[in-house]
């Protein structure tokens, strides 16, 4: 009886590791698709700031990283998703221009009331 009783903890306790490990195999393969994208960094047109903007158009998108000179095209593709951008220091609004060349283009720019 007491063999009984420690076999059926043992076996609780597999059952136990084997359902953590099918969970976070799970959450590996769902969690984090959700809500990911890839950064594309560049400057501001006016002042130089760096800005950085979010791409879902790649299908392969991992929170890499990109200088907008070495980004990928379908990276590029949706880097306007949030455009214009409002640079956070100047408040000049710009977006990203692919064709005919890669570039950061003026959009306009942010009125903001000076403090007193
Ligand atoms: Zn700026």
């Amino acid at each position: 009886m007491i063999v009984f009783a420690f076999c059926m903890g043992v076996l609780i306790g597999v059952l136990a590791t084997i359902a953590s490990i099918l969970l976070l195999v799970n959450w590996f393969e769902r969690g984090p698709k959700m809500g990911v994208y890839d950064t594309i960094r560049f400057p501001c047109p006016i002042c130089g700031e760096m800005y950085h903007a979010q791409s879902k158009g790649s299908s392969l998108k991992s929170l890499r990283e990109f200088n907008l000179v070495n980004t990928p095209k379908d990276v590029l593709s949706d880097v306007n998703r949030h455009a214009p951008f409002e640079c956070p220091k100047c408040f000049t609004t710009f977006k990203i221009c692919i064709y005919p060349t890669v570039c950061v283009i003026k959009v306009g720019r942010t009125e903001k009331e000076e403090g007193s």
